[in-house]
């Protein structure tokens, strides 16, 4: 049999694995690179996602290995999984996007995303993953969707913690994310159209943006090391949830200001090869735009996604501070 990945890469159409596995868990594919195993009694629903941007390989690798240790019968779930692998045909082309970028296109309306291959993707990822947690209005749900950066950065593993009005961060959660190497997490201020945005707001489910390290080609990431994230991933599977309400937090940071490029004077005074995270000193003029200058006046200021090639009208990096919950 080929392995799960194999299948994927080379398009396969045909079903190669059995839809029920031998402790009768069963095996459901709801569309390329989404399935889903659903044992008998499980008490939570576990969404695991890669591949949105299909360069960022390192997560790819580690969940296509644990589809294939349930597929193979090698491991057992005791909570209902889905896994996507988001965007194939990037993933084939190791491109981080096509037509556009999909993470910009969770919860959109089509007015605003048109209606090409990547518009078509994300509402295919939402109706299933809305689909596959649907059932369960009052269980524990948690969603992880797994990156890795373009950029090194100082901090190497981070998550985004997207905001939801009226539903408060959770400390619990949180400390999950440093028991799975998850160094400091990103509180956001406002929505923001990524996948895990969506299933927050939309399905009511713990959900992060990790970031694990830098994007490399498949077969190349022995440098990025995610074997905190697999452990606590397997325990999640097996069905072991841990409660770390009393574990210590990783370092969050709040986001202070962003920077706005409005005109095509905008000039980003940083070097291209800036990692995330590195620190901004108390007076640095980070941007000029005509006659607007962005004067750092955060102390402990960092600058995280800074990109000054982005279009007029958005966002060029963004200002985060250190905070509490
Ligand atoms: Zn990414």
């Amino acid at each position: 049999m080929i392995d799960y990945l194999t299948h994927l890469l080379e398009a396969r159409a045909e079903q190669t694995w059995p839809a029920e596995l031998a402790d009768g868990t069963r095996v459901t594919t709801h569309g390329e690179g989404l399935i889903a195993f659903e044992p008998a009694n499980a008490s939570y629903d576990l969404f695991l996602s890669c591949g949105i941007h299909g360069n960022e390989t390192a997560p790819i690798e580690l969940l296509a290995k644990l589809v294939q240790e349930l597929l193979d019968g090698h491991s057992h779930t005791k909570a209902r999984v889905l896994f996507a692998f988001g965007n194939p045909e990037a993933i084939r082309r190791n491109e981080r996007y096509l037509d556009d970028d999909l993470n910009r296109l969770f919860g959109k309306a089509e007015a605003q995303t048109g209606n090409g291959p990547a518009a078509q993707r994300a509402r295919e990822l939402e109706r299933v993953c809305s689909a596959f947690f649907a059932p369960s209005a009052v269980r524990w749900k948690l969603h992880y969707d797994l990156h890795t950066a373009i950029r090194g950065s100082k901090i190497e593993k981070f998550a985004i913690y997207p905001f939801v009005a009226d539903m408060p961060f959770d400390s619990g959660e949180i400390a999950r994310l440093g028991a799975a190497g998850v160094e400091a997490v990103l509180l956001q201020s406002k929505p923001s159209p990524t996948f895990s945005w969506y299933t927050r707001h939309h399905c009511g489910a713990h959900a992060f943006t990790l970031e694990l390290g830098k994007a490399r080609p498949f077969g190349q990431n022995q440098a990025v090391n995610l074997d905190l994230v697999e452990a606590e991933l397997r325990r999640l599977i097996s069905g072991e949830r841990r409660d770390y309400s009393a574990a210590p937090h990783p370092t969050l940071f709040s986001v202070s200001r962003e920077v706005i490029k409005r005109t095509d004077g905008f000039a980003l005074h940083l070097a291209d090869e800036v990692e995330n995270f590195t620190e901004l000193a108390l007076g640095y003029v980070l941007a000029d735009d005509g006659d607007e200058r962005f004067v750092v006046e955060e102390q402990g200021a960092r600058i995280v996604f800074p990109n000054p090639k982005v279009k007029n009208g958005l966002r060029a990096g963004i200002v985060v501070v250190p905070t509490t919950l």
